[in-house]
């Protein structure tokens, strides 16, 4: 069998977790149109009989600003030698710019084979995309260069099938039927984690995380109650929203997808909880699942 880990990397926004929940299909990681939205290293897992392909989204490449920051860019960084292929993700909508050549002079330190995906080709011309693959050739020897869409789903079937051929003779590394290695609670977290970034603006999300404090089976459904953890109450104010409106709707929004992810029907509870600086403080890091390369 064929099988081996396949890291994501690229600037924040560029779509990686878009191409990651296609290619699994199922939401796996959280996307958003404001960068820096994954916090942690998730693994989306492939499954073909006789082929496992463990893509690893990392959080994008960035200049950090607090601990956290740093935090993720240091897990960016330590996907790139610890993977069988590399796939480099640029937006090609995009002007080549100096936050894609900081990451193809990272590139050059390893030996890894690199593939380079150009995304988001359905905002392009033809033409364009040509001119695209003529100036990112000669930028780094890219063993193969594949145009997608992730959102449209366009072309992420080729990319399978271009990677397979960088696959080693290997062993399943997780369960054929496995596709995150992240816990049911991390992704529910997530999801809902999302949600809040699609009805906030852009200052809100960063200083927020969510955790699933309790989770409940029965028979045909899921009870989870999930906190919103914010290190200020007037993000608190801004998250419940007038009379609740806002905290209604990510509820709303949220247990629909959650109903998606889990095939069942889901009752969820919403609450939102103030903890100053929580993102400094390493105990709430770890307890909230930021542990370092666990
Ligand atoms: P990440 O930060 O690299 O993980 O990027 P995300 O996957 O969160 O995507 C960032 C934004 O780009 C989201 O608003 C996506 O909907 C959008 N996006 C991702 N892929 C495509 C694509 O192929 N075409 C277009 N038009 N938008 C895309
Ligand atoms: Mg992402």
């Amino acid at each position: 069998m064929r099988s081996g880990f396949v890291s994501l990397v690229g600037r924040p926004n560029v779509g990686k977790s878009t191409l990651l929940n296609q290619i699994i299909g199922k939401k796996v990681a959280i996307t958003s149109s404001k960068p820096q939205t994954t916090r942690n290293m998730i693994q989306g897992i492939y499954n073909e009989p006789d082929i496992q392909i463990v893509f690893v989204d990392t959080p994008g490449i960035h200049k950090p600003s607090h601990k956290l920051g740093s935090y993720l860019n240091r897990q960016a960084y330590y996907s790139i030698d610890d993977v069988d292929v590399i796939l480099f993700l640029v937006d090609a909508s995009e002007t080549f710019g100096k936050g894609n050549q900081y990451i193809i002079d990272k590139l050059k330190e390893t030996d890894k084979p690199v593939i380079l995906v150009l995304n988001k080709i359905d905002r392009l011309s033809k033409d364009t995309l040509l001119e695209k693959i003529n100036i990112y050739k000669d930028l780094y020897p890219f063993k193969e260069i594949v145009p997608v869409s992730a959102l449209k789903n366009n072309n992420t079937d080729t990319l399978i099938s271009v990677l397979k051929n960088y696959l080693p003779d290997s062993i399943p590394y997780y369960e054929q039927n496995q596709i995150t290695n992240k816990p049911l609670t991390f992704t529910i977290a997530e999801i809902v984690r999302e949600k809040v970034f699609e009805l906030t603006d852009q200052e809100v999300p960063h200083s927020l995380t969510c955790v699933v404090e309790a989770i409940e089976k029965g028979e045909n459904s899921y009870h989870i109650h999930v906190a919103i953890i914010v290190d200020r109450d007037s993000l608190k104010k801004i998250v419940i929203g007038s009379r609740g409106s806002k905290i209604k709707e990510i509820g709303i929004r949220s247990r629909k997808e959650l109903e998606e992810l889990l095939e069942k029907k889901v009752y969820l509870e919403t609450y939102v909880k103030t903890i100053p600086k929580w993102r400094d403080k390493e105990k709430y890091l770890a307890e909230f699942g930021f542990h370092e390369f666990e």
